[in-house]
């Protein structure tokens, strides 16, 4: 069952309500945006569905059980949270080797992940001088490894050139085409609108629209 379930959430920090009720699904077969201006509180359902971040109320579930009670849950979810740390004086592919072979993953698996997002010559020079954009696609190949059905991407389009978000519009719609269940944040409705099949749109920390694309077109 690949889908993730947002049930309820509700979190807060010291005063501030990060999650105010967040509730609803991500199923297979389409992209769902989800989107919602800064601090809408999209971070920290994707942290809580992860477990991560706890809520104080509300569950999270992806193919019907908590993500923490999932056997090798790296193979059910695969998730961007942020162009992560990268060590400067190695190569991207490097990185991804490692985390393959943590994974029980070899070497045409992380070539094959690189050849999805673009990277097969550039992730063998050094990290340090990698673009943000650049470093997002390694975090894309990286939520790729182990070919999971369901994927979480927070603001993958960040940092991306124009060359950049046409290709990844086609690579999540092609993801999501063959059967997992993809579920990409951004704070730009515009960024989403035609990639997405279903949107999420969120604000103080619950949803305040949840609809088909095409609805939501016929309703215009
Ligand atoms: P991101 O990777 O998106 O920056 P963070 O968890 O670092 O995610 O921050 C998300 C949001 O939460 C930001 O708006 C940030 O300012 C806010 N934030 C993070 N940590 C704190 C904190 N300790 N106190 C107040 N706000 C915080
Ligand atoms: P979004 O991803 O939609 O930008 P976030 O989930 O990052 O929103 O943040 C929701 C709210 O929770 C914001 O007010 C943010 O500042 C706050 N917040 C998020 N993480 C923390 C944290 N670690 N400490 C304190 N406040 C936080």
């Amino acid at each position: 069952e690949a889908t993730i379930a947002v049930n309820g959430l509700r979190k807060r920090y010291g005063r501030t309500t990060a999650l105010d009720g967040m509730t609803f699904t991500v199923t297979p077969g389409h992209v769902t945006g989800f989107v919602g201006p800064n601090g809408s509180g999209k971070s920290t359902t994707m942290r809580v569905v992860l477990g991560l971040d706890a809520a104080d109320e509300g569950d999270a579930l992806v193919g019907g059980r908590p993500y923490r009670s999932l056997r090798e849950p790296l193979r059910h979810v695969g998730a961007l949270l942020d162009a992560g740390a990268l060590q400067p004086g190695r190569s991207g592919r490097d990185h991804l080797l490692w985390l393959a072979h943590s994974q029980g993953l070899g070497a045409r698996r992380v070539d094959r992940v690189l050849g999805l997002v673009g990277l097969e010559t550039a992730a063998r020079r050094r990290a340090g001088g990698y673009s943000l954009g650049m470093r997002q696609r390694l975090g894309i190949a990286a939520a790729l490894l182990a070919d999971p059905p369901i994927l979480m991407l927070d603001e993958p389009v960040n940092g991306l050139d124009p060359e950049g978000i046409v290709w990844i519009r086609g690579l999540l719609r092609s993801l999501a085409a063959e059967g997992r269940a993809v579920l990409v944040s951004s704070h730009l409705m515009s960024e989403l609108q035609d990639t997405a099949g279903h949107l999420v749109v969120v604000g103080r920390g619950r949803v305040v629209a949840d609809t088909g694309v095409a609805e939501l077109i016929a309703a215009a």
